[in-house]
């Protein structure tokens, strides 16, 4: 598994606009079939996947306007079954907000609510960190990444997010210059051949 050549598909360019709209999640659906292939090849290859990690932003994510993403809450529940660790990082900010909730336990109860509260670990963004980067949380999720591959020894798994920082290493050099030309309104898969690697961005644009 030596192979670096980059893979990057466009599974949609236009997705439904409304939330909660069918097309909407069935962009997702294409693209956590591809996920679901991937952890079964993974799998059949010999993957322990027990020892694998898989990271989940949360806003746009997991939760979409307050809601649970249906097709997201599918996939996490299998990623569960499977053995795989589960882990949030998520750019909200780790402290008491302005008016006065502990985004914290407001998340936590959130995903609750959502019924996916099982994760391994949640990372939320500490609130000095996040005043200071003004919103670009790409630093801090690098790190927090670095920190889960150093504990395992074993790269990502998977990456689902809708922003190109959640897509860890793949949001790197590879693909900077594809990503120059993005429909930010689109879901891509991001892969490098011969790696067990899969990033999924799904669309940012919820207008
Ligand atoms: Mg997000």
């Amino acid at each position: 598994m030596g192979g670096t050549a980059a893979r990057f598909a466009c599974v949609t360019t236009s997705p439904g606009k409304a939330v909660g709209t069918s097309s909407r999640f069935d962009h997702v659906c294409d693209a956590l079939d591809v996920a679901t292939q991937f952890l079964a090849r993974c799998k059949a290859d010999g993957l322990d996947l027990t020892a694998h990690d898989v990271v989940f932003d949360i806003d746009d994510t997991i939760i979409c306007d307050e809601l649970h993403n249906p097709p997201l809450k599918l996939f996490w529940v299998m990623c569960g079954a499977l053995g795989l660790k589960r882990h949030i990082i998520t750019a909200r900010p780790d402290g008491v907000l302005d008016n006065g909730v502990c985004n914290r336990a407001a998340t936590m109860s959130h995903l609750q609510s959502c019924g996916m509260a099982d994760y391994d670990s949640m990372y939320l963004m500490p609130q000095c960190e996040y005043k200071a980067c003004r919103g670009n949380a790409s630093a801090y999720k690098h790190a927090v990444r670095r920190q889960i591959i150093k504990g395992t020894g074993f790269p990502l798994l998977l990456n689902i997010g809708d922003q190109w920082s959640d897509m860890g290493e793949l949001s790197d050099r590879q693909f900077m210059a594809r990503r120059r030309d993005h429909d930010p309104a689109a879901t891509y898969l991001c892969g490098l051949d011969d790696t067990y690697v899969l990033g999924i961005k799904l669309p940012e644009d919820r207008d």
